[in-house]
């Protein structure tokens, strides 16, 4: 049986970088995939999302040539071929870079297969055993598919099979309306589909603040896509070459026939064919692998980075806990998950970006709160480019001064978030970025000028 120092099992965000740490200090490494390396970001996530999102912008730019005096002869046309070929290409040149590296790297032996525990530090893998003191969980979610009457029998997509479009769906029905559902509704709809979004919350996003959740829901009708809240989606069934929804708003029963069916309505850990109970490793009831504030799980020796252990579900997470469990392993650095600061982004058109609380949530604490907004109609930039849909929103807290969170709807606030990040990393006080001079003209040069008009939160 081969012998390892450490085995990693899945080729996601956390794994190959942790495995490049180990050789480096001499580490006999192991790491296995079972699909294809790189995982969800890559694969299937991040890479080709946003490959087809700037597609999709393209074609709405194009749209809107004539709002910038641009005129354009004839009629726009999407070639749904070439745009899954770019996509393709990127997210191909992204995974073989990866795969060439991992078979490239000194002291690191792949396996290409799935991989299960038969043991506490035992792992089978294509019929052979393989062992190690130290085994790193890197196994990642698929999408979760809810228990709708009728959704078995007909061809419904997920987010690894919209990635074999190369064609413009006639209709596309998406079950979701929050993060991932959200951008395919809007690059589908600039593709020309027709987009119809149901989602049972009684809004879009929910876990973002209510006038957020409105923002959005007004820009993506605005571009013609039918976005139903509070809507339950009680069956499916197929009719002809169709596929009908039956949805359920408020006792009132009504039905959404579309051409294709996405459904976007969550996450499940891949942790169900795995064989942790061999290991005896502790889930909780969703699935998710139990850590520590280090990543640790209950058994010595087993650590749980990414998606997988439910403390973080994006690409910059599952990075993060590597460099937690790199640094506290070989670093003498006690880094721990209870020290970053929740951030993210959506990417719709105009994207939000997210660092630390919502409003709801600061309201929630009682704490005295200052707030400051700005809508993106007063960022000149903004107003520059022809692009003014969306606001800026930044909590403080009233005592310490230091900034609660932020939420930027609009052009480029993937971005300017992170100006807010930094302070917040930095525990300064708000007042550290009102005095800053910011570079013009530029949507990060408004924060100084929207902190000015912080006002206490009622
Ligand atoms: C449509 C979509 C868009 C997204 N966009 C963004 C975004 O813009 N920004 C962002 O930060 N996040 C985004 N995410 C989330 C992001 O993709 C994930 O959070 C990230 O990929 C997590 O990676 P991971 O390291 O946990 O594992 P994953 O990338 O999921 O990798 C896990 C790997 O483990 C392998 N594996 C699983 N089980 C086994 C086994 N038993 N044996 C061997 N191998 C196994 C899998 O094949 C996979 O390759 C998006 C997700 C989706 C679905």
């Amino acid at each position: 049986m081969p012998n390892y120092d450490a085995i990693l099992i899945g080729t996601g965000q956390s794994g190959p970088a942790l495995a490049r740490r180990l050789v480096a200090v001499g580490r006999k490494v192991a790491i296995v995939e079972r699909k294809r390396f790189g995982g969800t970001c890559v694969n299937n996530g991040c890479t080709p999302t946003k490959t087809l999102i700037a597609s999709a912008y393209a074609t709405y730019l194009a749209r809107r040539a004539a709002d910038y005096g641009v005129r354009i002869e004839g009629s726009i046309k999407v070639d749904m071929k070439a745009v899954k070929a770019r996509k393709d290409a990127v997210v191909a040149a992204f995974r073989d870079g990866l795969e060439r590296s991992l078979k490239t790297l000194q002291g690191c032996t792949v396996y290409e297969g799935h991989a299960r525990f038969v043991g506490e530090k035992k792992i089978a893998v294509n019929g052979s055993d393989l062992a190690a003191d130290h085994i790193f969980l890197n196994v990642g979610a698929r999408a979760a598919i809810p228990p709708i009457p009728g959704l078995d029998g007909v061809p419904y997509l997920t987010n690894s099979s919209m990635m074999e479009i190369d064609f413009v769906p006639s209709h596309l029905v998406i079950l979701g309306g929050s993060y991932v559902g959200l951008e395919f509704a809007q690059m589908y709809r600039r593709f020309g589909s027709e987009v119809t979004v149901i989602e049972i919350s009684p809004r879009l996003i929910p876990r973002e603040d209510q006038d957020v959740s409105q923002a959005v829901a007004d820009f993506l009708r605005d571009e013609g896509i039918d976005v139903r809240v509070d809507s339950k989606v009680v069956g499916v069934e197929k009719q002809g070459n169709s596929i009908a929804v039956k949805v359920d708003l408020g006792g009132a029963i009504s039905q959404v026939v579309g051409t294709h069916l996405l459904v976007a309505t969550g996450r499940r850990p891949n942790t169900d064919d795995l064989g942790l109970d061999k290991a005896g490793i502790a889930t909780d009831t969703r699935g998710y692998i139990q850590v520590d504030e280090q990543l640790r799980t209950n058994i010595p020796g087993i650590w749980a980075m990414g998606d997988c252990n439910g403390r973080g579900a994006f690409t910059h997470t599952s990075w993060n806990d590597f460099e937690i469990v790199a640094a506290n392993l070989l670093d003498d650095d006690r880094r721990s998950v209870r020290d970053r600061i929740t951030a993210y982004a959506l990417y719709t058109d105009p994207p939000l970006g997210r660092a630390g609380m919502t409003e709801a949530e600061v309201r929630g604490t009682n704490k005295p709160a200052l707030i400051a907004t700005r809508a993106m109609e007063n960022v000149s930039r903004a107003y520059e480019k022809g692009e003014t849909k969306g606001f800026m929103k930044i909590l403080v807290d009233r005592e310490s001064k230091q900034i609660l969170g932020a939420s930027f709807l609009g052009l480029a606030g993937d971005e300017v978030i992170h100006c807010i990040l930094d302070l917040m990393y930095a525990k300064a006080p708000y007042t550290v970025a009102q005095r800053a001079m910011h570079v013009h003209p530029t949507v990060s040069e408004l924060i100084p000028t929207m902190i000015g008009d912080l006002k206490p939160l009622q």
